[in-house]
C-alpha cells in the first residue's frame, strides 16, 4: 500500500512514521509513505497555501489550487487501475471507525488532506472520496488526525501484526469493547488477577472473558450493545450485570 501524505508541516511525520510497526511494515515492504508538501504546488513564488475567507470573519483558508496540483501528481504516479481512497481530514466530516479502517486497510493507495487554520476551501470535497473525522473535537491540524488513520489502517495490513488472533479479539471487532487483559504480578497492591485466569480451564476462561467484554461495553459504551445481537444466555448475563451482580 502506498500512503500519500499532503500537508504544508511535512517534518511533523518524519519521526512518527519511523517508529514500531509503522517501521516495521515499511521495512516489510508492506507500506510505502509519501510525505508531499502542499506548498511545492503553490501558484505564486511565496508558496501560499491559505489565504483570507469568503465572507469576512478571522481566520485563514486553505486554498483549493495547491491541493488540488498536489492531487493531479500523486495521480500521475499511480496505477488508475488501482484502488484508491482520498481522504480530508476534517472535524466536520463523518466519524472514524474501526469498520472504515479495515475497508481502507484494503486499499492500494490512500491519499490523506491534512488542513490547518480555519480549515480548507469546501471545493476540496469534490475531489476526495470521504471527509473524515477522528472524533467531536476540535486540533490545529490534520497531522495528528491522519497519523491516527495512518496507525489503525496499517496494522490491519495482512501479515503485519505478528498474531492474527490480536486483530480479531479487540475492541469494536466483534461489536464489544475488548475483556480486561492481566499479566504477572498476580498481586499488586493488594490488586489480584482474577482466578479464573489462573484455572488452565479455557472453556472458563473463554465464558469468563465474554462477559466482562458485555459489562465493560456496558459500563463504558452502552450505545454499541444496541447493534449488537446477544445470545439467549448473553442476554441473562447482560441483565444480571445491569442489576449489579455481586458475582462479576
Ligand atoms: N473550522 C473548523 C471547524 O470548526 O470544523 C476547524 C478547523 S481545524 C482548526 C484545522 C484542521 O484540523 C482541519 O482542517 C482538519 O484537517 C484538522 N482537524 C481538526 N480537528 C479534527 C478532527 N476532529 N478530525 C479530523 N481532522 C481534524
Amino acid at each position: 500500500m502506498k500512503i500519500f501524505i499532503l500537508t504544508i508541516f511535512p517534518d511533523i511525520f518524519k519521526d512518527t512514521l519511523n517508529f514500531s510497526i509503522l517501521k516495521r511494515a515499511k521495512e516489510k515492504g508492506k507500506v510505502d509513505y509519501r510525505i508531499i508538501n502542499i506548498r511545492d504546488f503553490a501558484l505564486d513564488k511565496h508558496k501560499t497555501t491559505d489565504d483570507i475567507p469568503y465572507g469576512g470573519l478571522e481566520g485563514m483558508v486553505m486554498k483549493v489550487e495547491p491541493i488540488f496540483n498536489a492531487l493531479e501528481k500523486i495521480k500521475e504516479d499511480i496505477d488508475e487501475n488501482s484502488k484508491t481512497k482520498i481522504l480530508l481530514l476534517s472535524a466536520s466530516g463523518k466519524k472514524l471507525t474501526q469498520e472504515k479502517l479495515r475497508i481502507y486497510s484494503q486499499m492500494d493507495n490512500i491519499i490523506l488532506i491534512c488542513g490547518r487554520y480555519e480549515g480548507v476551501d469546501e471545493r476540496v470535497i469534490n475531489f476526495v472520496d470521504e471527509e473524515i473525522s477522528i472524533g467531536d473535537y476540535v486540533l490545529s491540524g490534520g497531522e495528528f488526525p491522519a497519523m491516527v488513520l495512518i496507525e489503525g489502517i496499517v496494522r490491519l495490513i495482512p501479515d503485519v501484526l505478528g498474531n492474527k488472533q490480536s486483530i480479531e479479539n479487540e475492541s469494536f471487532n466483534n461489536g464489544l469493547l475488548d475483556y480486561p487483559q492481566y499479566t504477572r504480578p498476580r498481586e499488586f497492591k493488594g490488586y489480584i488477577v482474577p482466578e479464573v485466569l489462573l484455572s488452565g480451564n479455557h472453556e472458563e476462561i473463554k465464558k469468563w472473558r465474554r462477559r466482562q467484554a458485555i459489562k465493560k461495553t456496558y459500563l463504558n459504551r452502552p450505545d454499541l450493545l444496541d447493534n449488537i445481537n446477544l445470545t439467549e444466555e448473553e442476554k441473562k448475563i447482560l441483565d444480571e450485570i445491569k442489576k449489579g451482580d455481586k458475582n462479576e
